[in-house]
Order: C-alpha cells, then structure tokens, then sequence
C-alpha cells in the first residue's frame, strides 16, 4: 500500500523549521486575491510579504519573464546584456541614483550596501536604529535591532554597529563620529511595528552624515517603489540619501535586490554575485517598474492608503491603541496579541501580517481597488470589534 502525503505533511517533514507556518496550502494567485488548495479565495494583504506591488500574476510581469526565459535566462555580469543595460537605464530614470549593484535579496542589497559604504568611506563604523530590520544573513542582522534575530549569531557579525533610539537625533548626534562609516534607517520601520520616521529626524540625520563624512543609507527595501505613497518613502522628508537598497517587489516576484549610489564606482573583484543582474529578474524588473510607473502606482497608493487608513482611524475600536500608516504600510498597535487576530481574519478571506506580538501589519498590493480597500477595513474593523485580540 502507498501512502500519499499531503503538502503540509512533506513540508513539516522536511522545512528547515525556522517559520512558523499557518495552517493554509496556497496555490494561486491574480491580483490581490490567492486560492488555497480547497478553491477558497483570500484577500492578500501581505503581498506575498511585501512583494506583490503589482499584485499576482500581473499579465505584464508573466508576459516578460515567459519571453525572457526562452530568449536568455542566465548570463553573469562578467558579460554585458541588452536587458541589463536596459534595467540600468530605468532604474536611473526612477532613482535618480547612477550606480547599481544588482543582487537576489534583500538582506544582499544590506550586505552589498555595507561593505560598499566601507569600501568608499575607508572607514568601518555603522550606525543603525533600534527596532530596525535589514535582513538575515550575518551583516545585515547585524544591523538588526531584534536581539532573538541578532545575539545568537553574535561573534560572527560585524564589529562596531551602534544602535540609536528611532527618531531620536540627541542619540544619532552622539554616535556618528570620524569613524561612521555610514547610518542606515528605514523611512517607516516595518517589522519593527510600522513607525514612520519623523521627517525632521531624517533631514537632521542628513546634516550630521554631511557634517561628519559619513554615507546616509537608506533601506528602502520594504518601503520602496511607491509603498508609502512617494517612489522612495525618504522623499517625504525632501532629502537625498547617499545610498538607498532595493529588494521585495523590485523584479514582481523574481528574487532580485539592489544597491545604488552616486559617485564613484568600487575596485573591480570587491564584490559580486553569480546570479545578480541575469537577463530573467532584469526582465521581470523592467516589466514590473513600467507597469507600476504606468499606474502612478505612488499617488494611486497615497490615495487609496489614506482612505484605509482614514476608515481604520474614524472607527478605531476599542481593542486598537493606535493606528500607524503612510500610503499602503498600516500598523494597528493592539492592546492584545495579534496572533488571534490574523487567524480570525483569515477565517473571514483576509491574509495579513504581524509586526511584532501586537501589531497587525497590513501590506496589500498598490493595485488594491476601492471595493478591495472598502472589504479589508470592514474586515479588520469586524474582526477587532469581536474582541478576538
Ligand atoms: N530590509 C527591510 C526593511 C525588510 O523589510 C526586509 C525584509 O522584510 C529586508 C531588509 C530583508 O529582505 P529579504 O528578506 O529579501 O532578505
């Protein structure tokens, strides 16, 4: 007899362990909406965890990575591509920055970006926040303000990271020093519990970085490609970082991250990556950024967020201590844990995030409709109402 295992069954068997999963197989997506195995639909408003801009499946994105991957999947940067160069091109146009190295995550754009910043600086002090994320890996957890991210791996990551209080320039004044190589912020910390950055912060993070030769990096990974409402969510403090990483929505769902900067270039043999910059994430990410200029995919989401973000604040329940947000990254700080909450509301078609024990994140696709908007706050506003938290 043969005994057939199911999808969660291999998975427990054989996953890493390191996620905690919720109970739900998901095997289709379009838009802002994916299917389970049994045909139930849900409203996504993790974006495949912030990287669904465009939504599922867009014909766009699907279109370019099918021609793409018959034409040339694969060719590392030691060649020139037409695509590549092509991707250069707009990412310039949108940026405004004029140097990129091209990578596969998030957490590589954060790698990418310190050890460029060292090398351009000569210099190995890092300033980052507390409550930051940037990533996994042994740098960019480094950064990252979570001790149960970061302490168990300590030794291995890098020397002289100093974190400072979020929003605090007194504590950034006294950290940055001749020896900063450069500060890393996120313009709204995500994970760390959905908190914009007071924009007087980031333009007095901006003079001490001038002052004292440091390189301001800004970490636009989550919050980049029109998230907050703006391109870049540092544009809502009129700044010009030195430095800013891409990754999530970047290539629509092809893994691809990036680092750009102005000036000059670094020393040929200093860094690299054998999949950074091939022809199908470049491809995938052209498609995706035409399409999302397109839409005016920024004011579209600075729209349809503040109407979210408006009902979520006009009906604030009780269970709710306060309700966070720029464009489409809300954060509803709860006075309960927010664990019964994502599995009520998945109950009810809705797929959300967590950023932290009591905060419900939600990070639906830019292309998220009126009615769709409309859906996720009677939802959110139901759920929180039956006091599940
Ligand atoms: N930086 C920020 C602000 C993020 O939100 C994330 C992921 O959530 C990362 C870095 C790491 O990106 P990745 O998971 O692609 O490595």
């Amino acid at each position: 007899m043969t005994l057939t295992l199911t999808t969660t069954q291999i998975e427990d068997q054989h996953t890493s362990g390191t996620y905690s999963k919720r109970p739900l197989t998901l095997v289709r997506g379009a838009g802002c909406t994916v299917w389970d195995d049994a045909g139930n639909a849900y409203l996504d408003a993790t974006s495949g965890m912030g990287v669904a801009l465009l939504g599922h499946a867009h014909p766009a994105v699907v279109a370019a990575i099918s021609a793409q991957a018959a034409t040339l999947i694969t060719s590392a940067e030691i060649f020139y591509n037409d695509r590549r160069a092509e991707l250069y091109a707009l990412l310039h146009d949108i940026t405004g920055f004029e140097r990129y190295f091209l990578c596969n995550s998030g957490t590589e754009a954060m790698e990418g970006a310190l050890k460029i910043a060292r090398l351009l600086t000569g210099r190995r002090g890092i300033v980052a926040a507390k409550r930051s994320f940037h990533g996994r890996t042994l740098g960019a957890v480094g950064l990252t303000w979570n001790p149960a991210y970061r302490e168990p791996f300590e030794g291995w990551t890098p020397e002289g990271v100093t974190h400072i209080a979020y929003n605090n320039l007194a504590d950034a004044d006294a950290a940055i020093n001749e020896n900063t190589a450069a500060v890393v912020i996120e313009a709204v910390q995500g994970e760390g519990g959905v908190y914009p950055a007071d924009p007087a912060f980031l333009r007095g993070l901006r003079d001490l970085c001038t002052q004292r030769g440091a390189l301001l990096i800004i970490d636009e990974i989550q919050m980049g490609l029109g998230r907050t409402g703006r391109w870049f969510g540092y544009q809502h403090a009129e700044i010009q970082p030195d430095m800013i990483t891409l990754g999530k929505g970047l290539a629509g769902g092809v893994p691809m991250g990036a680092v750009a900067w102005n000036g000059r270039q670094i020393e040929a043999g200093t860094h690299g990556s054998t999949f950074g910059g091939n022809p199908l994430a470049c491809a995938a990410a052209i498609a995706s950024l035409t399409a999302l200029r397109d839409l005016n995919a920024p004011e579209r989401t600075a729209q349809i967020g503040g109407r979210l973000l408006d009902r979520l604040r006009a009906d604030q329940p009780a269970s709710v201590r306060e309700v966070r947000g720029l464009g489409l990254i809300i954060g509803l700080e709860l006075k309960g844990r927010v664990t019964p909450v994502i599995q009520a509301l998945q109950a009810r078609g809705v797929l959300a995030l967590v950023a932290g024990k009591t905060v419900l994140r939600l990070l639906p696709p830019l292309i998220l409709t009126d009615e769709e908007a409309d859906r996720l706050a009677d939802t959110v506003l139901e759920v929180l109402r039956d006091d599940v938290a």
